[in-house]
């Protein structure tokens, strides 16, 4: 891997604009600009213009939860990707479950999604993973393909290292239920092998595949020992500045 883990926070719908500014400072306080792992935050759509500068002073990256593939049109309440590119957006987290189950985005939406962030020259964070039932049936590595195969169909192989993939159990988010390091690690290799066959086995050590599922302090150094995961991305634990800070400082 010769890409920097990366430490993501998905705030999801938390936090007001003051307690996000002052939530960056504070990381920053704790935690400076590490140069050996990048920190991202992902808040809600309202709060990016807002953090930009803080966040491009701390050297630190920003994400949006969700976008539209079309640059523009009749889509009320949908977010561009020009748009969040003009609030300062590098990363565009795509496929998340709550998405995918609460808000019934399909499969191909998804891939539409990842081939507009391709095309605009943004990195998708493109979630996957397995609901409970789906991995009592045995059925973990079936979901894993379907999301990956129509997610990244029409992704050009030659932008390929922009993606990040973020494996997330369903059953572990939220719920503090994190999948042990084997059970992520399985998954983790699984992905990877998939993509140096969809793509090329030495640009497919370089995408960063993300764990996500109750990560907190007193997993993080565990799970990060794992030799295909490449980062985080943290809900509940990334609301707080003592755990977050700990998280992007795992060992
Ligand atoms: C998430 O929302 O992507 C997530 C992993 O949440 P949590 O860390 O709260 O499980």
């Amino acid at each position: 891997m010769t890409q920097k883990p990366l430490m993501a926070a998905n705030w999801k719908m938390h936090l007001s604009i003051r307690e996000a500014v002052n939530f960056v400072a504070r990381l920053h306080e704790a935690v400076g600009t590490p140069d050996d792992r990048e920190v991202l935050i992902a808040p809600p759509f309202t709060h990016l213009w807002a953090l930009r500068e803080a966040m491009g002073a701390a050297g630190y990256s920003l994400a949006a939860q969700n976008c539209h593939w079309e640059e523009k049109g009749a889509f009320t309440g949908e977010i561009s990707l020009p748009m969040l590119q003009e609030v300062g957006c590098t990363y565009v987290i795509l496929g998340h479950s709550e998405r995918r189950h609460i808000f019934g985005e399909s499969d191909e939406w998804v891939g539409l999604k990842t081939a507009a962030a391709f095309a605009h020259g943004m990195s998708p964070i493109l979630c996957v993973g397995e609901k409970l039932e789906e991995r009592e049936a045995g059925r973990t590595e079936a979901v894993l393909l379907r999301q990956l195969e129509t997610g990244l169909a029409r992704v050009p192989s030659e932008r390929i290292e922009k993606l990040v993939v973020a494996y997330e159990p369903v059953w572990a988010i939220g719920t503090g239920k994190t999948a042990s390091p084997e059970q992520a690690q399985e998954a983790h290799a699984f992905i990877r092998g998939w993509l140096a066959e969809r793509f090329q086995k030495e640009i497919a050590k370089n995408i960063r595949i993300l764990y996500g599922g109750s990560v907190k302090p007193d997993n993080v150094d565990a799970l990060m020992a794992q030799p295909d995961i490449d980062g985080a991305l943290v809900g509940g634990a990334s609301l707080d500045v003592a755990s977050f800070g700990r998280i992007v400082r795992f060992q």
